[in-house]
């Protein structure tokens, strides 16, 4: 069977979780059985988001390949089992540089190069070729309808439709149906008029994906069903949920995957979503709290943190924890004196994740310094790995001034430097250590515990690395390099024994953790704080209780 394609717009408003829904679908129908690629066209002119600022565009998300992604891509891997790579995520300056190549090339032979049908046949091709050995793709088109920007792709699905017949392609449209608290009722206006923009360029939605707050009733679903031209039963409530991996669920109660098996002339077995619903419910019924403080930079903008938040939920959820994170600005710890501890002291496990550039470097060395020292749990990711090697070549070896040539060019010691392989490289864009590279772990170390294997293999995006020239002092101050690369060049993880857990990692292993199959570093890290949290409360508890029997003994302390 060739594969069928699902495409997913979206109206009236941005950010009403087309992503989610894609990945979503995705999910329920590997439930059924079926293999499932997910795909996204996001219509800026940037080649790739890399290059963008994560308060513009959120999280960076990196596939195995190196390729630099929308964080939909994120959502698309937890959410299911799908191989993602450059293929799947298009922007529209990445198409127009493929088509600028060829016109230069002369690919064209004298022709007029033209958005119809040129751009839509690069659109076209970029889905056909993820289509490959999978049933179904689900190809998201980012932005609204109606933006001149995504005029070429949704004209692109519409050839699609008319290329592949009904039964091979299903236009589901994300829309929003608000409650008007004035009115005292639920809105079907907008929908109606994000319907209207889909018809004028020519495609009329099958499956109406509605977000709302609350159930629409059939009253409403029968109107939106005879204003839209949909069936009443292709009008779904997609309702706001607590956690995102309850969408699925929801979408199962509204039968969504069997309108889409409908539709497709698809047959599968039943769906099966005892894990999902499993893990939903631990999600809503935890057995106590875990507190993590987050200290970074772009830390006001939850998007720009994506996985790692998600990544820290898997690992809560793996002790049937619920999982309270601060996010806390770097620039703000950087206080003379001890006042800053106030502001940090109250968290079970301290994070330092990816960023780039000088501000808050301070910060965040005062935040490793407490963790270290207060033997409070510390997880350094890329940035934050690379910030627990200055704190401890400043505070343990004795490197006065020891920083990162990023931050500091004239620092007498570069215990961070640029990486080797990227000296004398100015470009920006893709120019980074990008994607999956092997690393080998040594033995006997946390990071072999938790793996509990030798070799792994992760993801990465950094310009600078740990300089070896100064293992050696280092190493001789207590700090423990557990993983490099295998030929010895890239030092890729460092840890400190006598620590309930203090451990640095050069990649990002937030892209590679899924619900269902926490990752082992987060699930260890979460675990620690947890436990580290828990004896912080038995000592309160047993001060208080010496306290109130020998006042005296504690006063003399
Ligand atoms: N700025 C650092 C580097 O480029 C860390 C990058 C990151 O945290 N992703 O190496």
């Amino acid at each position: 069977m060739s594969a069928k394609y699902i495409f997913v717009t979206g109206g009236v408003v941005s950010s009403l979780g087309k992503g989610l829904a894609a990945a979503s679908i995705g999910c329920l129908l590997e439930s059924r059985g079926l293999s499932v690629n997910l795909m996204k066209f996001d219509p800026y002119l940037n080649v790739d988001p890399g290059t963008m600022s994560p308060f513009q565009h959120g999280e960076v998300y990196v596939t195995d390949d190196g390729a630099e992604t929308d964080l939909d891509l994120g959502h698309y891997e937890r959410f299911t089992h799908a191989k993602l790579s450059r293929d799947n995520n298009w922007t529209t300056g990445r198409i127009y540089e493929q088509i600028i190549t060829k016109e230069r090339r002369g690919d064209y032979l004298g022709k007029t190069v033209q958005v119809i049908p040129h751009v839509t046949n690069e659109i076209k091709a970029a889905m056909k070729k993820v289509a490959q050995d999978v049933d179904i793709v689900l190809v998201e088109i980012g932005g609204t309808v109606g933006d001149i920007e995504s005029l070429p792709f949704i004209e692109a699905i519409r050839q699609m439709r008319q290329e592949l017949g009904r039964e091979h392609t299903l236009f589901v449209h994300v829309t929003l149906v608000p409650f008007i608290a004035a009115a005292g009722e639920l809105k079907t206006k907008p929908t109606q008029h994000s319907v209207k923009e889909l018809l004028s360029v020519g495609i009329q939605p099958d499956i109406l994906l509605c977000r709302t707050d609350r159930f629409l009733a059939k009253d409403i679903k029968s109107k939106i069903a005879l204003f839209c031209n949909v069936g009443e039963e292709a009008v779904i409530t997609a309702k706001d949920v607590a956690s995102v991996y309850e969408v699925p669920l929801g979408f199962a109660k509204e039968n969504v995957d069997t309108l889409c098996l409908k539709y497709l002339h698809i047959d599968a077995p039943e769906r099966n979503m005892q894990a999902w619903e499993e893990l939903v419910h631990r999600c809503y019924n935890p057995k106590d709290e875990v507190k993590i403080g987050i200290v970074g930079k772009y830390v006001e903008y939850e998007d720009s943190y994506k996985s790692l938040k998600e990544a820290l939920v898997h690992g809560a959820l793996a002790h049937n924890l619920k999982l309270s994170v601060s996010w806390i600005e770097a620039e703000g710890l950087e206080t003379a004196d001890e006042s800053y501890e106030a502001q940090i002291e109250m968290y079970d496990g301290i994070l330092v994740p990816g960023g780039f550039g000088k501000r808050g470097i301070e910060g965040m060395l005062q935040a490793i310094r407490y963790a270290r020292e207060k033997k409070v749990p510390y997880f350094g990711i890329c940035l934050g790995m690379q910030t627990a090697c200055i704190e401890f070549a400043r505070n343990v070896a004795g490197l006065e001034h020891a920083n990162s040539s990023e931050f500091d060019q004239a620092t007498p010691h570069r215990v961070i430097y640029k990486l080797r392989e990227l000296r004398g490289v100015e470009e920006l864009g893709g120019t980074m250590r990008l994607g999956a590279w092997p690393c080998k772990i040594e033995p006997d170390t946390l990071a072999h515990k938790i793996y509990g294997k030798l070799e792994i293999s992760e993801r990465h995006r950094h310009r600078y690395e740990f300089n070896r020239e100064y293992e050696e002092p280092l190493v001789a101050a207590g700090l423990r390099i557990s993983g490099s690369t295998p030929d010895g060049t890239y030092v890729e993880m460092i840890e400190l024994p006598d620590h309930p857990y203090f451990l640095g990692c050069q990649f990002h292993p937030e892209f590679k953790s899924k619900p269902l199959e926490p990752h082992p570093l987060f699930k260890e890290f979460v675990g620690a704080a947890y436990a580290h949290g828990q004896r912080r409360k038995t000592e309160k508890e047993t001060n208080a209780v010496e306290m109130f029997h020998r006042p005296e003994k504690l006063a003399r302390r």
